[in-house]
């Protein structure tokens, strides 16, 4: 069919947005048709972009992180926490790696992350490309969509002016961070003027501002390190990992894992309780090896500047900032001034080397969105909205966001399953109720 003509019919269904959520659903749509031996339903998506599937080519930096082999539930979050364990039962994780392989996506692993074999997310849209072309799926795409209107069918006016008409649709725009990739929260208005609620969007698995004193002056340098951020004086995470300093604070993937947590404290840009990140740098045992090292220098190296108290225990700018905010005194000091109190003061900052939080980045930033349309009011079993009949909705513009590690697209890829499947099945089922009349 002509590009042109797409909008001079009516749908069975029609998907907004061409991202790892909407892409399964329609796929997924079309292979219940099939199954339950029906023709292939008319299917369209409406995409925003020029192409599709432009965030999932963004995913893992390229490399698209699309599961993991740790799937605790304790890995997605809601506030309706029960929400996406229950679509995830409904289709686990281990069926969405069943689909992708039907697609022909074989995946690797990375530790506990899962990846395409060829590691490149731009073969993870090319397989759902061709999936969707086998399965006679319309795409739209510069379709972007302005408002939806539901009397008998839904219509669906995009900004160009055209207006397209389906019986049933799944909403699957996306959150509302990083616009580059085309999302920029339109689901959340559509779905509140169809009378749904939605929790305002935040951003997660985001760079953190902190007071810049010291991360400023290490601007670029890392660390493998302990990270424990706490609020109001309770621990409320905890993660090893890398650690980047920056301009303006911390970044590196074990900030962007906890960065949630600081986010859901946040209410208009404003922490609403104290918020502070803590680094260990060594374990015990280690602290204890080199607090007899440091004894050692005092007496060998006397003479020598205070700054080089820690040459080859951490990187040379590292250490000698971590001397100036552990012992506030100048650095050109000789070693031999350094007190008992001093390596303990220093033994001390290195267990935990504290920076006080102030935020996170924007959500542009931000490659998952915290909030969007409230899980309570769809059904956990088919996505189904409770108020409006024949509309569903899949991916990150429902109030669900995962960890980082595959999470996210886990998410998406489920919930898009789960949302096709139900749309097909209540074809299905209407067509029965006329075919009785
Ligand atoms: C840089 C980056 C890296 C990431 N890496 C990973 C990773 O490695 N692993 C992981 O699990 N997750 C990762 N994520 C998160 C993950 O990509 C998303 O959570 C997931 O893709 C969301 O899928 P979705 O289908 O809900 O939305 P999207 O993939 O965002 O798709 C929504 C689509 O809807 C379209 N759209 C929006 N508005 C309209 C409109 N008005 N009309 C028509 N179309 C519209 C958009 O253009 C977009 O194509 C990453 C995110 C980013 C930004």
């Amino acid at each position: 069919m002509n590009m042109d003509d797409l909008d001079r019919k009516s749908y069975d269904l029609i998907v907004i947005g061409a991202g790892a959520s909407g892409m399964s659903a329609a796929i997924a749509f079309q292979k219940i048709r099939l199954l339950s031996g029906k023709e292939k339903g008319d299917v369209l998506i409406l995409e925003k972009n020029e192409r599709v599937g432009k965030k999932v080519l963004a995913t893992g930096n390229g490399r698209c992180n699309l599961s993991n082999k740790d799937m605790e539930l304790s890995h997605f979050h809601s506030h309706e926490a029960d929400f996406p364990g229950r679509v995830l039962s409904g289709v686990t994780p281990s069926a969405c790696l069943s689909f992708l392989s039907e697609i022909g996506i074989v995946t690797t692993s990375e530790g506990n992350k899962l990846f395409p074999m060829s590691k490149t997310s731009a073969s993870v849209v090319d397989a759902f490309r061709y999936a969707m072309d086998d399965l006679d799926i319309k795409i739209a795409t510069d379709a972007a969509v302005k408002n939806i209107v539901k009397e008998n069918l839904f219509a669906v006016t995009c900004e160009d002016g055209r207006v397209f008409s389906s019986d049933l649709l799944i909403i699957a725009c996306g959150g509302a961070c990083a616009s580059y990739t085309g999302t920029t929260g339109d689901g959340y208005k559509w779905l509140s003027r169809l009378g749904h609620k939605v929790f305002a969007p935040k951003p997660s698995i985001v760079q953190l501002l902190t007071d810049n004193s010291v991360t400023k002056a290490l601007s670029g340098l890392r660390l493998d390190c302990e990270l424990t951020l706490t609020a109001d004086g309770n621990v409320v995470a905890e993660q090893y990992g890398e650690v980047l300093f920056t301009d303006y604070g911390l970044s590196g993937p074990a900030v962007l894992q906890v960065s949630g947590e600081v986010s859901r404290r946040m209410r208009k840009d404003r922490l609403t309780v104290p918020v502070k990140v803590s680094l260990r740098l060594f374990d015990e045992k280690t602290l204890l090896s080199i607090e007899e090292e440091l004894m050692e220098r005092r007496r060998t190296f006397a003479s020598r500047p205070s700054e080089q108290f820690l040459l080859s225990i951490l990187p040379q700018k590292i250490g000698a900032m971590l001397l100036k905010s552990a012992l506030e005194r100048p650095m050109s000091l000789p070693v031999s001034t350094i007190t008992d109190g001093d390596i303990k003061k220093i033994l001390s900052t290195m267990r935990s080397w504290n920076f006080q939080v102030l935020g996170t980045r924007s959500l542009e930033q931000a490659q998952t969105t915290i909030g969007g349309a409230d899980c309570a009011e769809f059904s956990e079993e088919t996505l189904e909205s409770k108020l409006v009949s024949g509309l569903f909705a899949c991916g990150e513009v429902l109030d669900v966001d995962g960890d980082c590690g595959g999470y996210n697209l886990t998410w998406a890829f489920a919930s898009g399953i789960l949302a096709g499947r139900s749309a097909a099945m209540l074809l299905s089922d209407k067509a029965e109720v006329s075919d009785g009349n």
